[in-house]
C-alpha cells in the first residue's frame, strides 16, 4: 500500500486519529478541513472516555479497544519528540474513573442490572456502599439509592487530544490543509478519484469522510448520501472551584438519554472537574438541526439536574456556556468502513456523544480495514450498508445537486464560478459553520 494517497476529509479528532494511523502505516496522507483543525464539534464537547455508559455489544468493544489504546498512544507520541511531549501534556489525560449515582428506586434497579450485564463483558463495575460513595465524592447528594464505581473511565481535554494525534500524524508525514471546503467529488469508472475543494482539485486513492455532524451533507456532495445528522448538546462551565468533584460523576438517567432517539430535549447530570479547577456541567440532547442558539430553558434544566446530584454547586458562578452538534445516527452506532456504493470512499463518523473516547479505536479499525489487516474489533456492526445509515428519502435539491461528477477533470484545475454556484452549501451548513 506504500504510495497510496489518502485524503481525510475533516480534521476533528476522528480525522486526526485516522490520519495518524494511516500515516504511521506508511500511506501518503492529506487532511483537509474547511475551518481549522479540531475547531468544530471536537472543541465543543466534554472529554469523557467512558466504558460505563455502554452496554455489552460492538460499541462497548470499540470503547474498550480505545481505552486500552489511549495511554499507549499518548506515551508513544510523548516519546517521539519534544513537540509530542508538549502536545500530550496539553491533552490532560486523567484516568480518574467514573461514578454513576441513582437517586430513585427505579434508577437503582436499572443501574444494578446494567452494571451486572457489563461485568459479563469485562467492564469493572464496583457497587459502592453509602460510606464508600461519601469517601469517594464527599459533596454528592445524600439522597442516593445506589452508586457504581467504574475505574476504567477516564477524561481528556478534547482539543488537546486532537492536537496530540495531529502532531503525531504530521510527524509521520501527513499534510494538513485548513480553510479548504470540499464541494464535490470527481468519479471515474465508478470510483472516487478526487474531490473538488474551494482550493482546487485534490486527487487520491482513498477518501475518508470524517466530517462529523456534516458528514451526511458531505456524503451527499460526493454522491453517496446517508443519514448522519446533528444532535445538539449544551454545557455549563463554572469558575475555578476548590476541589468539589473527584471523578466523572453522572446520574443513572444519562444512559437512557444517550440511547433515546427523541427529538425533544433530554437532560441528565454529567459533572466533572477539569485540571484548571472549573467544573463542566452537562448535558442536554436535542435534535434541532444546526441551530446553534443557546437556550436558557435548556441551560436551566441542565443546571437543575446537576444540583440534584451536587447540591453544593448551588450559588457557584457560571463562567460560560457553550454547545455543539453530536454526529447522530438513528441506531446510535458509528459508521466505519468502505462505502459499497462508491469505490474509494470510506467513512469514519457518527460517533454521537462518544467520538472523543472512541477516536483512537476508530483510527485503528479504519487502518485495519483499509490495509486489509485482521480487525482489532468487530467491524460489521459499523458497516455503511445498514438500514439506519443509508438514506432512503430523496435529498433536497440543494444537497443532492453536487454529486460525484464523472467527467474527466484536468489535475489542479480551479472550479468555475458557475460550478461553485451550483455547489453552494445548503442553508443548514451555513448556519452550522
Ligand atoms: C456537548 C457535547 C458534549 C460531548 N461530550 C463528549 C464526551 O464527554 N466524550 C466523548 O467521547 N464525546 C463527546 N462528545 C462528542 C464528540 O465531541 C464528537 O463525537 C466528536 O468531536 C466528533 O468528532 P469528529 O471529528 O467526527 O467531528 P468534528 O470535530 O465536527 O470534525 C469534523 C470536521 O469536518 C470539517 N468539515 C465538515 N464539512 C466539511 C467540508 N465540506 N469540507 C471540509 N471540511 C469539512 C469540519 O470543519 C470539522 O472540523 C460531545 C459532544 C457535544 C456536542
Amino acid at each position: 500500500m506504500n504510495g497510496t494517497r489518502v485524503v481525510v476529509l475533516g480534521a476533528g479528532i476522528i480525522g486526526a486519529a485516522c490520519a495518524r494511523e494511516l500515516a504511521l502505516a506508511g500511506l501518503e496522507v492529506t487532511l483537509l478541513d474547511r475551518g481549522g483543525a479540531a475547531a468544530a464539534t471536537t472543541s465543543h464537547g466534554e472529554g469523557n472516555i467512558l466504558v460505563s455508559d455502554k452496554g455489552p455489544g460492538p460499541e462497548l468493544r470499540l470503547a474498550q479497544l480505545s481505552r486500552r489504546l489511549w495511554p499507549e498512544v499518548l506515551a508513544t507520541i510523548a516519546d517521539r519528540s519534544p513537540a509530542g511531549r508538549r502536545a500530550v501534556a496539553a491533552a490532560e489525560w486523567d484516568p480518574k474513573g467514573g461514578i454513576v449515582v441513582a437517586t430513585t428506586e427505579a434508577g437503582a434497579h436499572g443501574l444494578t442490572e446494567f452494571a451486572a450485564a457489563q461485568r459479563g463483558a469485562e467492564v469493572r463495575a464496583e457497587a459502592l456502599t453509602p460510606d464508600a460513595l461519601r469517601a469517594a465524592e464527599p459533596f454528592v447528594t445524600d439522597a442516593h439509592t445506589a452508586a457504581v464505581h467504574y475505574p476504567q473511565d477516564a477524561q481528556i481535554q478534547p482539543a488537546g487530544a486532537a492536537a496530540a494525534l495531529l502532531t503525531d500524524a504530521l510527524a509521520a508525514g501527513a499534510t494538513l490543509r485548513t480553510g479548504e471546503e470540499v464541494l464535490a467529488g470527481v468519479a471515474r469508472g465508478g470510483r472516487l478519484t478526487g474531490v473538488r475543494t474551494s482550493g482546487g482539485l485534490v486527487e487520491g486513492d482513498v477518501f475518508v469522510n470524517a466530517a462529523g455532524p456534516w458528514s451526511g451533507t458531505l456524503a451527499a456532495r460526493l454522491g453517496a448520501p446517508f443519514a448522519v445528522q446533528p444532535r445538539r448538546g449544551d454545557v455549563l462551565v463554572t469558575t475555578p472551584l476548590p476541589p468539589t468533584v473527584f471523578h466523572k460523576v453522572y446520574d443513572a438517567d444519562y444512559v437512557g438519554a444517550v440511547g433515546s432517539s427523541e427529538e425533544e430535549l433530554q437532560t441528565s447530570a454529567v459533572v466533572e472537574s477539569t485540571h484548571a479547577g472549573s467544573v463542566l456541567i452537562g448535558s442536554s440532547r436535542r435534535r434541532v438541526g444546526f441551530d446553534d442558539r443557546l437556550r436558557p430553558e435548556v441551560l436551566s434544566a441542565v443546571a437543575a439536574k446537576a444540583l440534584r446530584l451536587f447540591p453544593s454547586l448551588a450559588g457557584v458562578p457560571v463562567m460560560r456556556a457553550y454547545g455543539g452538534f453530536r454526529p447522530y445516527v438513528p441506531d446510535h452506532l458509528p459508521v466505519i468502513g468502505a462505502d459499497p456504493r462508491l469505490a474509494g470512499l470510506w467513512h469514519a463518523t457518527g460517533h454521537e456523544g462518544a467520538g472523543i473516547g472512541l477516536s483512537v479505536g476508530t483510527g485503528r479499525l479504519l487502518r485495519n480495514l483499509v490495509l486489509d489487516e485482521p480487525a482489532q474489533t468487530d467491524a460489521d456492526a459499523f458497516r455503511v450498508d445498514r438500514p439506519a445509515v443509508l438514506a432512503t428519502e430523496p435529498l433536497p435539491e440543494a444537497v443532492s445537486a453536487p454529486q460525484a461528477v464523472s467527467a474527466p477533470e484536468p489535475r489542479q484545475q480551479k472550479p468555475t464560478q458557475q460550478k461553485r454556484t451550483q455547489q453552494k452549501p445548503t442553508q443548514q451548513e451555513q448556519e452550522g459553520a
